[in-house]
């Protein structure tokens, strides 16, 4: 029914961790138009080319909007009734590990929480896992060693403040724009702060940048290990910050110097980039590291980060103005998935699986006796267990993996052949969902209520501004509904996202004076329409802290304690390791965004404004190796791994480094009959984080 007067709302853009806050509106007639909101912190009015087009992304066409079995149309009680009955009988013949659901980082904070409950709760198995594993799972892993929890230290404004900034593995100007854009607009007010790249490619970023390294694939451990050493060389370390707040430097210095006399080999850079890159930030007290997925989605991706971290240590630069490692996280709402436990290592409000205590005090708080004592299994792991017949019935949300997974014809494979299998989205038809038993139709952006946290651990306000069209459900409702069916009513009866928002607030608080970082209590206590008004606020949010946002840019670790069992932080040693990756093929295959498209396209692919960009998918390639293998410009060339091929046109460019090659993720069978480059991805993942290792695959390019 189109609204009959016209409507502001105040809510938050669905792609990037940026998290930019938005006023939508809705025009007497039903035209929505958007507006970057000038009043949120993380934004101040500024939206991106995919922000400011997100009024054309909202058509009904090709969305799904009935509940369906076996393809027919369906009610919703008839859908969430055989859910629930055969995820009950496969747990109660295969046990509770028979079972798996698989999020997104796209949900809002209110459905991973009632999906992580439903499952580590109730069900009594770890195995939930979301795309999030794919996004940051190296840099929980990595925070936790060295902090002993998964903290983000620092805010936006530190960018601003400091008087360096390092881009790891960041193509920031493509993928975060808005705070690329903060970066340059301080740039360009004062020119001496510096900005370093490290990066594979030669992108848009760097053309802000003092300096770029065009780093060999898996080479930023040795270059930061060499970094280490090298401020203690210059003398440049915090010794009482470091004698009086961390441990393990000695050990991580051993390691370091294994790989000294390798470091131009292992980093493919020339000496005296290096030696300008380490005089810089050893000259500099204010640095701020920032990195992103060229950092996280390797399979040394949570050492990265620690090598990373371990020379902040080493200055004292962390939790000070201007000052700090920044992990910056691809997804909207990355970070409340962290929140809640979502990942299948984690239990909920940053507590551990493998606490008895935090087990104990997360069973007294949902009121259960089935909290699981063990791990799930991590993305990769899951649809291979999926395939090899381990997982029976399987849910999957507001994510598309057969398009976004490593190995993606083995996860297609893995849903042809198990027994049951469920798909939540907004969309009608996806790569996934011939392979769906059960549809079930969600309620996208503008049509739901609830929260998310941006990078610098802000919470905002996502809220409606539609009607919900057709017979579409907020996916918290759907996951809780399914629960109350499985005969856990009193578990589940949420009447709104913001009775599901103060359930998590009051958990983060729960036992917990201090001894955890997450905590947002102070919000727990929030009526109807404080929930609505909620202002954006950064965590933690303490009992009797301020709720409105005032006061913020908040950061963790200026009394220099941290949450390991003594309050010490961790150096972690991070010994280089060989890049492993199938050497018979002689490119390396790196993967990563446009500007303008967001993950598998269903939203931005409706926005003809943003297809105008870049139309097609393609392979970034150096001439000389153009040259060599018999590439001509926009010539089409099959990317092949042993996994599978993909069919691109050739961008002949010395922005790419010799020997590798780049091609974008967003293409799928939907919009490309050729271009899924998933297929041909390794499923090699970091053993620490299960984090895949998305940006180095050994191919073959061949002319096609
Ligand atoms: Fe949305 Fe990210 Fe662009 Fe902001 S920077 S408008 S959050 S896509």
């Amino acid at each position: 029914v189109p609204p009959v007067a016209e409507t502001t709302t105040r809510t938050t853009c669905p792609y990037c961790g940026v998290g930019c806050g938005v006023i939508a509106r809705v025009a007497a007639d039903g035209a929505v138009s958007v507006a970057g909101d000038p009043d949120h912190p993380a934004n101040f009015g500024r939206l991106c080319s995919k922000g400011s087009a997100l009024a054309d992304t909202l058509s009904l066409d090709d969305r799904l909007l009935d509940p369906k079995i076996a393809g027919a149309t369906a009610s919703w009680d008839e859908a969430l009734d055989l859910v629930a009955r055969r995820f009950a009988e496969t747990i109660a013949e295969h046990g509770p590990d028979a079972v798996a659901i698989y999020g997104s980082g796209q949900f809002l904070t209110e459905d991973y929480y009632v999906a992580n409950k439903l499952m580590k709760g109730f069900i009594g198995s770890g195995n939930i896992d979301t795309n999030s594993r794919l996004c940051m799972a190296s840099s929980v892993a990595g925070h936790k060693r060295a902090f002993g929890s998964d903290t983000v230290p620092g805010t936006y404004r530190d960018l601003e403040e400091a008087d360096l900034v390092v881009l790891v593995g960041s193509n920031l100007a493509w993928c975060h724009p808005v705070v690329f854009q903060r970066l340059v607009v301080e740039k360009e007010r004062r020119p001496s702060l510096k900005v370093v790249t490290i990066d594979p490619r030669r992108t848009a970023t760097t053309e802000l940048a003092d300096l770029h390294l065009a780093i060999a694939p898996g080479g930023d451990v040795a270059l930061f290990n060499g970094l280490l050493l090298h401020l203690l060389q210059e003398g440049v370390i915090d010794s009482a910050f470091v004698a009086d707040h961390t441990r393990g430097l000695t050990d991580t210095l051993a390691a370091a110097s294994g790989g000294a006399g390798t470091l131009a080999v292992d980093t493919g850079l020339d000496p005296a980039e290096i030696a300008a890159f380490y005089a810089l930030f050893a000259a500099t007290e204010k640095v701020v590291t920032v990195y992103s997925q060229g950092v996280n989605q390797s399979v040394t991706g949570t050492d990265k980060v620690n090598a990373i971290i371990n020379c902040h240590l080493l200055t004292g630069r962390i939790g000070r103005p201007g000052m700090g490692p920044f992990s910056i996280t691809g997804q909207p709402n990355a970070m409340g998935g962290r929140e809640v436990g979502g990942l299948a290592n984690q239990l909920a409000a940053h507590m551990d699986i493998d606490s008895a205590a935090d087990r104990d005090r997360v069973a007294r708080f949902w009121n259960t006796a089935r909290v699981t004592d063990r791990a799930g299994l991590k993305a990769v792991d899951l649809f291979t267990a999926v395939a090899d017949g381990r997982v029976k019935a399987i849910w999957i949300a507001a994510t598309n993996p057969v398009d976004s997974l490593p190995d993606a014809d083995l996860v297609r494979r893995a849903l042809e052949t198990c027994p049951f299998v469920v798909i939540s989205e907004v969309m009608a038809a996806t790569d996934a969902t011939p392979y769906a038993d059960v549809l079930l139709p969600a309620a996208g952006w503008g049509e739901k209520d609830g929260t998310v946290t941006n990078s610098e651990r802000r919470i905002s306000r996502q809220r409606a501004f539609l009607p919900t069209p057709g017979r579409t459900m907020p996916d918290w409702w759907i996951f809780a509904e399914v629960g109350r069916r499985m005969g856990y009513d009193a578990a589940f009866s949420y009447a709104s996202a913001g009775d599901v928002f103060r359930e998590h607030a009051a958990l983060s608080g729960f036992e917990n004076e201090g001894s955890r970082d997450f905590d947002i209590s102070g919000l727990a206590d929030v009526d109807t329409a404080a929930f609505d008004n909620l202002a954006p606020v950064q965590w933690p949010v303490r009992r009797g802290d301020r709720s409105d946002g005032e006061g913020d840019d908040q950061r963790f670790f200026a009394d220099g304690r941290f949450f390991t069992p003594d309050g010490r932080a961790r150096f972690v040693p991070t010994p280089v390791l060989p890049l492993q990756i199938d050497a018979s093929r002689p490119m390396v295959l790196n993967t990563g965004r446009v500007r303008d498209q967001w993950h598998t396209m269903t939203r931005t692919g409706k926005a003809a404004r943003l297809t105008s960009h870049i139309a097609e998918p393609f392979a970034e390639i150096h001439p000389e190796d153009a040259a060599r293998l018999g590439v001509t410009p926009a010539g089409l060339v099959r990317i092949a791994s042993r996994h599978g091929a993909a069919v691109v046109r050739a961008l002949v460019t010395d922005r790419q480094r010799r020997g590798s090659v780049f091609v974008p993720m967003h293409w799928t069978g939907q919009n490309s009959s050729s271009g899924r480059i998933d297929a041909v991805v390794a499923p090699a993942v970091d053993p620490v984080s299960g984090q895949p290792g998305l940006k180095a695959t050994g191919v073959d390019v061949i002319p096609f």
